[in-house]
């Protein structure tokens, strides 16, 4: 697909000021461009770097149509922005990446049956229309399985673990209250994600593959570039499903590797990623910098150029309260604070990413530094 080069100058509209839009407005912003953002939160980390801020509902026909009139692009930086309200605004404004990526990815149901007809290796799942359905997913899946809410679920939220009979209660409080899908619980090798970007012209630049690990189901730390190879195997499962689904920017896929060292994709994100962060630092392009690149109609790198091996590490509300005070002591620690005003345990804070020749040794120091978090 081609669509408009924006010259410098241009005003990039984001929905969602937090982290990602943050640092999306910071790469538009390093290319000459403006930013007007528009958030519910009057205090959401895009305030402070923004040109310009609507502060308003996600669904605020009017407000999104102020945005649409006083940027020359409209991109988003999350997925759970209504699919009509985006087409809508497709209609009448430049938004290159159309509605159709988040129709089909905001619903985790829509989004698997868009993996298998794109033919994606994914792991056994059911719909789970009723608590019924709970004992068919019991017969045909097996346990132990997940429950995930089909809507609005991240960082693990919406999800219960279904080990026995025993979880079966919490299941069906869930499923009576939403809509919800049941999918087999993986015993896990390992997980890795890959990051990719689609620009004018259909022209595809992918990140190196990240090899992350989660604890509470929230990204705990990413390394890249991953220790498992499964970069051929990656790229192939993102091409089919490229196919299937009309991208325009950075997405990432995130993928399951179970104990046969076999690949499956979990879900897609249609947008930047936490995986992906370490590129900011790590690589000659961001996931942030391809993206503004690609949605602003500009050619793409050729290539994504790993400069250099490294660790990410999030920063929860936990980790910072342990970590603060050792920043000034640690300067081989690229330290990103998002500038949330509440900090939660386990809110998503800020991250930190050390280049390194030497990965493993590197893991095992950035581990020591966050061993009191358990604590909390
Ligand atoms: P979210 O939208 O919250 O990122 P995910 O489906 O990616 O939801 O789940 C978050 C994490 O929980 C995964 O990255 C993985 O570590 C764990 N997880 C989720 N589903 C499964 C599964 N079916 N098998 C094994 N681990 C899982
Ligand atoms: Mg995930």
């Amino acid at each position: 697909m081609t669509f408009d080069k924006l010259p410098i100058g241009s005003t990039v509209g984001i929905i969602g000021g937090g982290q990602l839009g943050k640092m999306m407005a910071q790469s538009a912003q390093r290319m000459g461009f403006k930013v007007i953002v528009l958030d519910p939160d009057e205090a959401c980390p895009c305030q402070h770097v923004a040109h310009d801020f609507i502060n308003a509902p996600y669904d605020d026909t009017d407000a999104l149509k102020q945005l649409g009139e006083r940027a020359d692009v409209v991109t988003y930086e999350f997925e759970n922005i209504s699919a009509e309200q985006l087409k809508a605004l497709a209609a009448s404004y430049n938004v290159p990446q159309g509605y159709e990526a988040i129709t089909l990815l905001q619903d985790r149901l829509v989004e698997k049956q868009t993996l298998e007809a794109a033919g994606a290796s994914i792991v056994p799942y059911l719909e789970l229309k009723d608590a019924q359905s709970l004992d068919q997913a019991v017969e045909e899946i097996g346990y132990p399985f997940m429950v995930k809410t089909r809507f609005g679920g991240y960082d693990g939220k919406g999800q219960i673990l279904v080990q026995s009979s025993d979880d079966l209660d919490e299941a069906k409080a869930l499923v009576e209250e939403q809509d919800c899908v049941a999918e087999q619980y993986l015993d896990l090798y390992k997980e890795v994600s890959l990051t990719v970007t689609i620009g004018n012209n259909d022209q595809i630049v992918y990140f190196p593959l990240q090899e992350n690990e989660h604890r509470n189901q929230i990204l705990f730390k990413t390394i890249v570039p991953s220790r498992v190879d499964h970069t051929e195997n990656a790229r192939e499962q993102v091409n089919k499903i490229a196919q299937h689904v009309h991208f325009v920017g950075t997405f990432t896929v995130e993928f399951f590797i179970d104990k046969e060292n076999q690949l499956h994709v979990n879900e897609i994100a249609p947008r930047p990623h936490n995986s992906g962060h370490y590129s900011i630092e790590a690589c000659d392009y961001s996931q942030f910098d391809t993206h503004i690149l690609a949605v602003t109609g500009q050619k793409l790198p050729e290539n994504i150029e790993l400069l250099k091996p490294a660790v990410m590490m999030n920063l929860l509300g936990r980790d910072l309260d342990l970590l603060e005070d050792e920043f000034g002591d640690h300067p081989e620690w690229h330290v990103h604070i998002y500038g949330k005003t509440m900090r939660k345990p386990d809110r998503k804070m800020g991250h930190l990413t050390q280049l390194t020749d030497d990965v493993d040794q590197t893991e095992q120091t950035l581990l020591k530094a966050f061993e009191g978090r358990e604590k909390y």
